[in-house]
């Protein structure tokens, strides 16, 4: 899978585009990653390793999360949510089958 990094995501009551760009800056230092929360835009750096440029889509709906809830998380808990949100995704497929199973049926 050479991409898989979904063109859109909805995060809370907002659906943000997701762009895959060749180089993301910020003064001068290389970005994995960027969100604008009023545009509900992400921006993803595709230098990266394929696994980083997920981690790090997680990383960003974090940051969107945070932004919605008006939580004032450092940006190391970011980080390290980031990293284990996507650890146990991977890592867990039961996991991901039982978060679809009840997303579909709300009654269960
Ligand atoms: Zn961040």
């Amino acid at each position: 899978m050479k991409n898989a990094i979904p063109k859109s995501v909805k995060i809370c009551a907002h659906w943000h585009t997701v762009r895959m760009c060749e180089v993301l800056k910020d003064d001068g230092d290389d970005l994995n990653g960027e969100i604008y929360h009023a545009k509900a835009k992400i921006n993803l750096s595709q230098s990266p390793a394929a696994s980083v440029r997920v981690e790090t889509l997680w990383h960003e709906i974090l940051h969107s999360i945070e932004a919605q809830g008006g939580l004032h998380l450092k940006e190391d808990a970011i980080r390290i949510l980031a990293v284990g949100v996507f650890q146990v995704l991977c890592d867990n497929p039961e996991m991901r089958r039982a978060a679809l199973y009840t997303h579909a049926a709300p009654d269960c």
